[in-house]
């Protein structure tokens, strides 16, 4: 088995949970499910930051998220407005115009984020409020990118537009601050094998009055993933298909670790997680490929290696000679960057294993680093900001 420290999701999976999926199979229309399963999406609030929201939990990946987020809410030949700033928001593109959207996209260099600025001046402009949706996608997984959602909301409310705010929190979600009330985001996504630290197989939604409003008039075709099946059901504990139990066992106990851990703190900790990380990378003397500080994403940190080096190489050296799994650079930066991740069941120690293994493996790629460069970096930020584990207080 892989050290599995390092990649930007799939992330390592916690003992508690894996013992919560450890089940004989069950019946989901026995007595015992209604309750829980009004429990878990009641739980799953946490991550989002809401009182106010709708929660929806179905069997598929953060792409299932995206198509239930805009099949729900829009129809064929509506306008959305969009960045795209690295493979996943080029993706999300991709799904809104083979639905038949009409997509305002504005290209960023990679490494940037949202342009608030652009929002409020593009939303102006739209006096017929002929723009349905403002898409956002928070933590830019491809360049360790996190965009400003609550400025994204600023931008749209100085504008007096009534655009819904849908926003990709599939990096972000469960480990960075999310105000899903605060900012007024209309769909949030999310799935199972990131900040949850589950594995990969469920989509997860919340969704504003104001969205759910929307379905009602919105045309483009929804099967698997409509909303108007979970409403039917999940009131009363119910579900319109079977779902993934050993998954929602999971979940439960990762939710249960975050509520015990306190959320503040796991928001505090993958700060400080990455505040050691990008202190390894400055003793390295190496560059983020996100340069500036406002978007440096807390929950993983992409790195650029010299020109000459192939990233790639550093990534098989840390797989097959330190069994570490670190991430490949994407797209058009692959080969120029390496990724490593930060989020869901992280701590200091395994960070140190990680960075140490990413040391070994650029020496090995022939790169000019001091061994313990980095290391040594992040060991005295991590040794001065550490805190008492809050359940062990
Ligand atoms: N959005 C972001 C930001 C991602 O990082 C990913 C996957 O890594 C996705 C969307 C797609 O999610 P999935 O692979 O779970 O369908």
């Amino acid at each position: 088995s892989l050290a599995g420290y390092g990649p930007a999701g799939p992330v390592n999976i916690h003992e508690r949970v894996l013992r919560a999926m450890s089940v004989p199979g069950q019946n989901h229309r026995d007595p015992w499910f209604a309750s829980w399963w009004k429990e878990i999406l009641e739980e799953s609030k946490l991550i989002y930051g809401t009182q106010r929201g709708t929660p929806f939990i179905f069997s598929g990946t953060g792409t299932g998220g995206w198509e239930s987020a805009l099949t729900n809410t829009l129809s064929p030949g509506d306008k959305v407005l969009t960045f795209r700033y690295g493979q996943f928001s080029h993706l999300w593109v991709d799904m809104m115009q083979r639905l038949g959207l009409e997509v305002e996209v504005y290209d960023r260099p990679w490494g940037e984020g949202a342009d608030e600025a652009k929002v409020e001046e593009v939303l102006r402009n739209d006096t017929s409020h002929k723009i349905k949706a403002v898409c956002i996608v928070h933590n830019e997984t491809t360049t360790g990118v996190t965009s400003d959602v609550g400025g994204v909301r600023a931008a749209i409310d100085a504008a007096k537009h009534p655009a819904l705010l849908m926003v990709d929190g599939v990096s972000s979600i469960g480990a960075l601050e999310f105000k899903f009330d605060d900012w007024r985001v209309d769909v949030a996504v999310t799935g199972s094998q990131k900040a949850l630290s589950l594995p990969t197989g469920l989509a997860l939604l919340c969704v504003s009055d104001k969205a759910l409003d929307a379905r009602k008039t919105a045309k483009l075709p929804r099967i698997y993933y409509s909303w108007d099946d979970q409403l039917n059901t999940n009131p009363s504990g119910n579900v319109p298909y079977t779902p993934s139990l050993m998954l929602l066992h999971g979940l439960k106990e990762s939710l249960a670790l975050l509520r015990e851990e306190g959320f503040d703190n796991v928001v505090a900790r993958h700060h400080r997680l990455a505040e050691g990380t990008r202190k390894a990378v400055e003793g390295w003397g190496l560059k983020l490929l996100c340069k500036h500080p406002r978007w440096q994403s807390d929950s993983l940190t992409v790195i650029e290696v010299p020109a000459g080096i192939d990233s790639n190489l550093i990534v098989k050296n840390a797989y097959s000679k330190y069994n570490l799994s670190i991430g490949i650079g994407l797209s058009k930066v692959n080969g120029k960057v390496f990724r490593i991740g930060h989020l869901g069941n992280m701590d200091e120690l395994m960070m140190c294993s990680a960075l140490s293994g990413a040391e070994m493996a650029m020496l090995d790629a022939g790169m000019k680093i001091t061994p313990g460069s980095g290391v040594g970096r992040a060991i005295e930020y991590w040794q001065k900001t550490s805190k008492v584990i809050p359940t062990r207080e």
